[in-house]
């Protein structure tokens, strides 16, 4: 058994559990050993039982004289243990544990994790966690020591991960795939050590010892593959270059042509991507900027001068909703310059237009079938046939995995890539994982452009709150967004249930003389471009809709919204849909509802009100509540670490130096140059 072996071959216990363990991605031993404990129950205090005292946590050990089992009144039933060793006795209560009694018996051997506590003059212990033993000297595992706790899902308890893992590195011989020369320079633990020590620590600085080599080893490793990726791409992968100045005018007068002038921000862009473009090395270039910044336009352009050079473009975007806006956008830009704009997405057909319907009947023509592929996954998995693709567009990248994007990019031979995102990336981690990247910032909004004014609304405000919307709807055609809690990471059907009853209450007792409609993930395609559309052309008035319209919806008109338990979100994710609002010209407001008491997260809800960059208030979720959430919690992480911390900025500049020294003598170091390779190997994503 190595690493590598797979967790199936190691007998039936794992097979049992195939398809709960391969849905959290547990394949072979190697990520097993990987899953690795959240925080461990402290269980150091071990005691004879004579001398405990009540009220300690101490964890006892003796062979069982009696137990029974005592059913009450109401189907209650009571286990009652004795234990006794050579200095006394205890009676350990536990309730409701039927079970119990099938696995602890007269004369075995057992130890007990938990708290002493009287009873009259009878000495008790309520048990936190519990095993039998062998014999006297074996060595318990879940009762004494640190005793690591997991994240338990479908089935899988800690105690089931404790009883696996424990032999399994009992019984692992593992070579270390870093150099010496690299452990000893950072003091990094061994890895059988820290394969050991993150699940059995011995203390909890062992612990820590052990997670920052895993997070070591995870920003080597991933800054090694960047800048092999990044080699790779200026060295072999060769790109049609673009031709720009012969196509300038063209550019040029298609610019003019919108209705609003470019920002110097997004005209550096295009002339950053223009550069790229017309280089035989793929672009790989990152658009960040603000939401509201425009980017979609940039992309436009973008695409415009491949359509020019006689290639096609594939635009990828999250979800269907956002997909078919950009299907809109861009079609109202570019069909006037002469090009095809196809829809595709998983559940949707083909968006016939009238001229399309019309080609329907004619022999079918050499002629391409479109210009411009927009969609969502759909692109990747199914029916997107490329004739000569040159660009792939993805909008809100983060969203996406490094499989997915892979995997649209071979559609193509060597296309140029052109991400974008509204999620500001802090530069030494941008330059640490994504080596290969280059960027350009949109860093200024569109003129004209007005803060959204902003307030945490306390509860008793909300009926005038409901009021001032009805006359602001009335008066002035505001058009209004409420956003209804966001209950589970993902849409679940309680999250999609609540904006459901949300919607009846507002719009029978709230809003009845108003248009209200409801927008959830697990609507039919069809019907969400039915309220979507129905909202852009003002004939709904309030947009009920989960969390979903986070993403890029783009409704200028729309000059409200309200946002239920705001604490919920990081403030990044509520700057993201605040954005909703004030993309037109009129002033617009945003209404916070929470009902935490809690005055940190009211405080920081408050920094909504007067800060309105996003990249300040994604700095200040970072620091008030780490990495996690400043990607948001139900997307595909960006840049999805299993261990690392993106805010333990020494490990990942000692990872990133340790990556430039080893990379040019990799090859005496297979085993780690075939984990970088892995590293950036596509797999297809199950979703
Ligand atoms: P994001 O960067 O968040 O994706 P969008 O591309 O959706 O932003 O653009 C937001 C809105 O701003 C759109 O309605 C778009 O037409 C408009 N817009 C883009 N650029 C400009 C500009 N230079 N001046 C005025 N409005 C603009
Ligand atoms: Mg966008």
């Amino acid at each position: 058994m190595d690493l590598s072996t797979p967790l199936a071959a190691l007998g039936p216990v794992f097979r049992m559990k195939r398809s709960a363990l391969s849905k959290i991605g547990l394949e072979t031993v190697e990520d097993l050993l990987l899953y690795t404990p959240f925080r461990y129950d402290n269980n150091l205090i071990v005691s004879k039982i004579g001398p405990t005292q009540p009220g300690e946590t101490v964890t006892i050990q003796g062979n069982v004289i009696k137990t029974s089992n005592v059913f009450t009144k109401k189907k209650l039933t009571i286990q009652r243990i004795i234990i006794e060793d050579e200095t006394g006795s205890i009676e350990a209560v536990f309730f409701n544990q039927r079970f119990l009694l099938k696995n602890v018996h007269e004369g075995d051997f057992v130890s007990f994790a938990g708290r002493i506590d009287r009873f009259g003059n009878k000495k008790t212990i309520a048990v936190r966690s519990y095993e039998v033993l062998k014999s006297e000297n074996s060595e318990a595992i879940h009762t004494i020591g640190l005793v690591p706790i997991y994240s338990e899902k479908n089935g899988l308890t800690s105690k089931w991960f404790r009883n696996r893992i424990k032999p399994l590195i009992d019984n692992l011989h593992v070579t270390d795939y870093l150099p010496e020369s690299i452990i000893h320079e950072n003091q990094l633990m061994s890895l059988s050590a820290a394969i050991s020590s993150i699940h059995f620590p011995k203390t909890l600085t062992d612990a820590e010892r052990a997670r920052l080599r895993f997070s070591f080893d995870e920003l080597l490793i991933r800054n090694a593959a960047a800048s092999i990726r990044k080699k790779k791409l200026l060295e072999k992968e060769r790109a049609v270059p673009f031709e720009v100045k012969k196509n300038k005018p063209k550019i040029q007068k298609f610019i003019k042509s919108l209705p609003f002038e470019l920002t110097s921000a997004q005209r550096k862009a295009i002339d950053d991507i223009f550069s790229d473009l017309s280089k035989d090395t793929p672009m790989n270039r990152l658009l960040e900027g603000d939401v509201g910044s425009g980017k979609t336009v940039v992309a436009s352009v973008a695409a415009y001068l491949a359509y020019l050079n006689g290639f096609q473009v594939a635009f990828m975007a999250p979800t269907e909703i956002l997909a078919n806006q950009h299907f809109l956008t861009l079609s109202k830009f570019l069909e006037p310059q002469g090009l095809k704009i196809e829809l595709l997405t998983g559940s949707s057909k083909k968006k016939d237009k009238g001229s399309k319907i019309k080609e329907k009947n004619q022999p079918p023509t050499p002629k391409r079938q479109f210009d411009i592929a927009v969609g969502t996954h759909a692109l990747i998995h199914k029916r997107a046939e490329f004739e000569k693709m040159g660009l792939v567009i993805i909008d809100e990248q983060q969203r996406f995995g490094v499989e997915q994007r892979a995997i649209l990019k071979e559609k193509g031979t060597n296309p140029h890539l052109l991400s974008m995102t509204a999620t500001p990336i802090p530069r030494t981690i941008f330059l640490t994982i994504y080596a290969d990247l280059a960027l350009s910032v949109l860093d200024e909004l569109p003129v004209g452009r007005k803060r959204v004014k902003t307030w945490l609304t306390p509860e008793e405000k909300r009926e005038n709150g409901y009021k001032w919307i009805a006359e602001k709807v009335k008066g002035e055609k505001s058009q209004v967004f409420i956003v209804c809690p966001f209950i589970e990471p993902s849409e679940t059907l309680s999250t999609v249930k609540a904006a459901k009853e949300e919607f009846e209450k507002l719009q029978k007792e709230v809003f009845p003389d108003l248009n209200l409609g409801l927008l959830h993930g697990k609507m039919k395609a069809a019907e969400k471009d039915e309220v979507i559309k129905n909202f852009r052309e003002g004939k709904v008035d309030i947009l009920v809709a989960t969390p979903v319209i986070e993403v890029g919806i783009d409704i200028p008109t729309a000059d409200i919204i309200v946002i239920e338990a705001a604490d919920r979100f990081g403030l990044a994710q509520l700057h993201q849909l605040r954005g909703r609002v004030g993309r037109g010209d009129k002033e617009s407001y945003c209404l916070l509802f929470s009902d935490s008491k809690s005055d940190t997260t009211r405080e920081r809800l408050t920094y909504l009100q007067t800060i309105s960059d996003g990249a300040k208030l994604a700095e200040i979720d970072l620091k008030l509540r780490g990495p996690g959430d400043m990607f948001g919690t139900a997307q595909h992480g960006a840049p999805d670490l299993r261990i690392a911390s993106l805010t333990d900025l020494t490990t990942v500049e000692a990872a990133a130096k340790a990556a430039e020294k080893i990379l040019p003598q990799l090859d005496h170091y297979l085993d780690l140059k075939e984990r970088i390779e892995q590293a950036d190997i596509p797999k297809v994503s199950k979703d």
